[in-house]
């Protein structure tokens, strides 16, 4: 019987085998796709590094950085540009900067609100009556992201910005999205002060000291590959890894048993480090109600289609990290990343890399073909940036149901899900679904998994 056995060679799968090899203790890997990282995957092309997930961190979550040390990659940390940092929101089709001040979607500053197109004078009203707003009696339930926002400041904030922001980085419908779960920091402050404004406001000295501190998103310059990478080195002595789909758990005196490859493989503890849909399907006939709140959590699909241009071939400054689309304004792209702003190392000089995000709430864009696909992003291209250009080169990559969508309700459901995990010993999760989408999170949940066994 093995040791421990992890389902999904993804960041949070690689985490858990790196953290079991540290102490000595062999694991094996089970990965359908026939190579390692998940989402994240990096290429090179004409001298650019191309990611075809994820291309950068939270710098605020620490899981992430630690571990990159730890494998002695520190000196490839790179932060992103942020004194070059624009983000533009497509507003009547037009390219319009999001105000300076805001601490995601909260106003901090008077000028810059008074001053924006983004917002019409009726929001701007309202952001500033915001202020008013006292703490409220008692605790109030958990509610929708578009909700929550509404109710402080109007619909056009939760349209050009709560959406906007959002769909960048979960790929999801506000108006499903949990408050509680998305922002849970900025909940906090609605019970403490009432007017999220204030809230922001009395806290941002403390913000601004950690922010002048730490650029927004790190990375490595190689690009996250380099990440997977060195943790599967890091991890070889004590790991096995075997390409292909694991099948249903079954129960066995002292472990688990499980199909791969047409062979049953016994383990004593079990890592479900994929998609919470397909942990639901392994656990089906050992837990069944764990399967069923498992298989309820949503996913979001995205597509990330990088285009690559001479840079005098695109005429347009790229004159900031890019653009979002709200979905108002109904386009395909939901976001645009002009890469060589936003980091260094990644373009040579004399290119432009456009990193187009597809798909989220909306995922009809997967099913399109890669020509139906450049047509669309070329004809958008061409309205929102002026850019007439055909792409040097391009590539496409496609992520079905990969990101977990936390809706109203996200925390007492996971709660319920580790309750009963904990009644099967040998049994645990990690992945994106539970306690936070970004990597950091997933390291995070990798490692903790690895030192329960
Ligand atoms: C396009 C995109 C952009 C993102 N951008 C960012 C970003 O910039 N910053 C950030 O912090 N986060 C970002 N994220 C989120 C973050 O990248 C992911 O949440 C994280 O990488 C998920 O890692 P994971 O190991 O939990 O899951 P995955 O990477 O999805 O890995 C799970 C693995 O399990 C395998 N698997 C599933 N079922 C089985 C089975 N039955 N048998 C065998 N194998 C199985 C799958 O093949 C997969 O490889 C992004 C995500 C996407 C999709």
């Amino acid at each position: 019987m093995r040791r421990a056995l992890i389902v999904g060679g993804g960041i949070s799968g690689l985490s858990a085998a790196y953290e079991l090899a540290k102490a000595g203790i062999p694991s094996t890997i089970v990965e359908r796709r026939p190579r390692l990282g998940g989402v994240i995957q990096t290429d090179h092309a004409e001298g650019c590094v191309l990611e075809a997930g994820p291309d950068s961190f939270l710098a605020a979550k620490p899981w992430a950085l630690e571990l990159i040390r730890e494998l002695g990659l520190g000196g490839d940390i790179i932060g992103s540009n942020d004194h070059l940092r624009v983000t533009y929101v497509v507003k009547g089709g037009k390219l319009t900067p999001l105000p300076d001040g805001l601490m995601l979607m909260i106003p901090t500053r008077i000028w810059p609100m008074v001053a924006t197109r983004l917002l019409s004078w009726p929001t701007k009203i309202r952001m500033g009556r915001e202020w008013l707003r006292r703490p409220p009696k008692e605790p109030l339930p958990d509610r929708s992201v578009a909700e929550f926002i509404r109710e402080h400041y109007g619909q056009e904030t939760v349209d050009y910005l709560a959406e906007p922001l959002l769909a960048g980085v979960y790929g999801g419908d506000p108006n499903r999205l949990s408050a509680a779960s998305v922002l849970t920091r900025i909940v906090e402050l609605e019970a403490k002060y009432g007017s999220l404004t204030r809230g922001v406001l009395a806290q941002r000295k403390r913000a601004a000291q950690a922010a002048r501190s730490m650029p927004l998103f790190q990375t490595l310059k190689g690009g996250l590959g380099q990440l997977t990478a060195a943790l599967e080195r890091a991890a070889a002595d004590h790991l096995e890894v075997i390409h292909g789909d694991a099948g249903p758990l079954e129960l066995v005196p002292g472990g688990y048993k499980l199909p791969v490859n047409g062979e049953w493989i016994e383990t004593r503890n079990v890592v479900l480090a994929c998609q919470a849909h397909e942990a639901g399907g392994l656990a089906a006939g050992i837990a069944p109600e764990l399967a069923q709140l498992l298989n309820g959590v949503e996913y979001s699909s995205s597509m990330v289609v990088t285009l690559g241009y001479g840079k005098r071939e695109l005429g347009h400054p790229l004159n900031g990290f890019g653009f979002l689309v709200p979905k108002r304004e109904r386009r395909r792209l939901v976001a645009c990343t002009w890469v060589g702003t936003k980091f260094s190392f990644r373009v040579p000089e004399q290119l432009a890399l456009l990193r187009c995000f597809l798909g989220g709430a909306d995922d009809s864009a997967l099913a399109l073909s890669d020509e139906e696909i450049l047509a669309a992003l070329g004809e958008e291209l061409r309205d929102l940036m002026g850019v007439t250009a055909r792409p040097a080169f391009h590539r496409i990559s496609r992520w079905p149901r990969s990101m977990a969508q936390y809706t109203v309700g996200h925390a007492a459901r996971i709660a319920r899900i580790e309750e009963l995990v904990q009644q099967m010993p040998g049994l645990h999760l990690a992945g994106n679904a539970y306690h936070g989408i970004g990597i950091p999170d997933c390291v995070r949940m990798g490692r903790q998994a690895a030192r329960q066994i």
